[in-house]
């Protein structure tokens, strides 16, 4: 099976070319002025650029809470038709063990999860919620088997550990040359203010960034930091969302830690105003950490520009509006947390930050694909359009244009919080390992993903 794609603008993090590209089977086999088309397809992409297929490096698809919990809207099956509909080919998604298990019985889920289901292709960062001598083992157990990423917790009391925890977990991570992301919020102020203000009766969803403060995460960022520092590990902060993290990120570059800052899309288009709509409308928005104020949005914007954040992934992890999000009617703090956001996020960033120039197609790939393949060790077989790599493709339409509604996307889900958001620029063709995937947003050959192996990361900053 063969394809060559002509005429498009191939863009990377180092420039963007008109080149013709050859596919062969899974791989990227040839690029270069006036390919010969001798080929099974010829796909005239004149107009369009090539990318290398988006890579989401934050989701939870498939979340159960457990009992009398609420369960995540989508799972693997929709989750990833939705993604690699409109251009990301690959997710990372957050396997989370339950307390008193180990990580290999975590991992025998995900695979359950998501092998035959997943529609792009896909791996796990492995949570780390407790801490043993066994659970030390097993961090080098899941390196050898293409598990080298794994995630802690500084909030939720069902999830989190202590800072001596945290710095034994580092260590052993370190010697795999894994990744480590960390959700960084003092989950002791969060309960603290939780308590106090439902003892004043205040309940609505407003109240739930009131509980989760700016400094609430810039102090558990400066906490992480410090433990990193002092076993020499870089380390991955996921959804950072305010300006004071931004300066504690500062901070830390500015003595020569290494720190990978990966931001989401609602933290640079949505602002905290969502939280008074009437009528329970807040609850859609409901997320942790929540949305910010319109000088945090700023922040981030500029730090984007500036090359200071290196990711931008979704952090998907949806409930259904009724039903779901009413669970917390009477208790903001019982709100499942987590919006859509796996379809959305090339859509989003192109037409908020490339169509407006905020920032360049350079660093959109980058933000979106290149960096995470390399900050996850997938690089160069994903993150990039070379000789070798898997053929993940999207040939982008930049003149097309949209609007987000719940009525017409494909995630599972009542509802989008980009409702009636206008979009500039949209996945004409998505290619998975050679294979066409999608066209104009509808999924042609779903259930194609597989696992992929990483390796150890790379630790080198740009
Ligand atoms: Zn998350």
């Amino acid at each position: 099976m063969s394809i060559v794609i002509k005429g498009a603008t191939v863009v990377s993090t180092h420039g963007q070319r008109q080149l013709d590209v050859r596919i062969v089977d899974e791989k990227v086999t040839e690029l270069g002025v006036n390919l010969a088309t001798t080929a099974d397809t010829v796909v005239d992409a004149t107009g369009c650029y090539l990318f290398p297929g988006f890579i989401d490096a934050h989701t939870h698809m498939e979340l159960n809470n457990g009992p009398g919990t609420a369960s995540t809207a989508d799972n693997f099956t929709t989750g990833s038709l939705a993604a690699v509909a409109k251009g990301t080919t690959s997710v990372l998604d957050m396997a989370t063990p339950d307390r008193g298990h180990s990580l290999q019985d975590c991992l025998t889920t995900w695979n359950s999860l998501a092998a035959g289901k997943s529609s792009c292709d896909y791996s796990y960062h492995m949570s780390i919620i407790e801490w043993n001598q066994q659970l030390a083992a097993e961090v080098p157990k899941m390196a050898a088997q293409g598990i080298t990423s794994f995630k802690m917790y500084m909030a939720y009391d069902n999830l989190r550990t202590s800072d001596a925890e945290i710095y034994a977990a580092m260590c052993e991570i370190k010697k795999v040359h894994g990744m480590l992301g960390i959700h960084c919020e003092n989950g002791d102020l969060v309960n603290t203010l939780q308590t106090e203000y439902l003892a004043k009766g205040l309940t609505a969803p407003k109240y739930h960034p009131m509980t989760r403060p700016n400094m609430v995460e810039a102090e558990a960022i400066n906490r992480y930091l410090t433990i990193a520092a002092l076993v020499g590990l870089p380390v991955n902060i996921v959804h950072l969302s305010t300006r004071e993290s931004l300066a504690v990120v500062r901070a830390a570059r500015a003595r020569g830690q290494q720190v990978y800052v990966e931001t989401c899309p609602q933290y640079l288009l949505l602002d905290d105003h969502y939280y008074d709509l009437p009528d329970f409308e807040g609850a859609k928005y409901i997320c942790s950490p929540p949305l910010r104020s319109t000088a945090d949005e700023a922040a981030l914007w500029q730090a984007l520009e500036q090359g200071e954040i290196n990711t931008i992934s979704t952090d998907h992890c949806d409930f259904n509006f009724h039903d779901q999000k009413f669970i917390g009617k009477d208790d903001f703090t019982k709100i499942p947390g987590g919006m859509p956001g796996v379809e959305t996020r090339p859509e989003l960033i192109y037409t908020a930050g490339v169509a407006t120039g905020k920032i360049s197609l350079e660093q959109f790939v980058g933000l979106l694909s290149e960096n995470i393949a390399r900050q996850f060790g997938m690089y160069p077989q994903k993150g990039v359009i070379q000789i070798g790599s898997d053929a993940d493709l999207v040939i982008w339409d930049p003149q097309q244009q949209g609007v987000i509604s719940a009525a017409t996307q494909l995630q599972n889900v009542d509802y989008t919080a980009y409702e009636g958001f206008k979009t500039q620029g949209a996945a004409r063709a998505v290619y998975l390992r050679g294979q066409q995937a999608a066209a104009n947003g509808k999924v042609l050959a779903g259930q194609q993903g597989k696992f992929v192996f990483r390796h150890g990361s790379d630790y080198n900053l740009k």
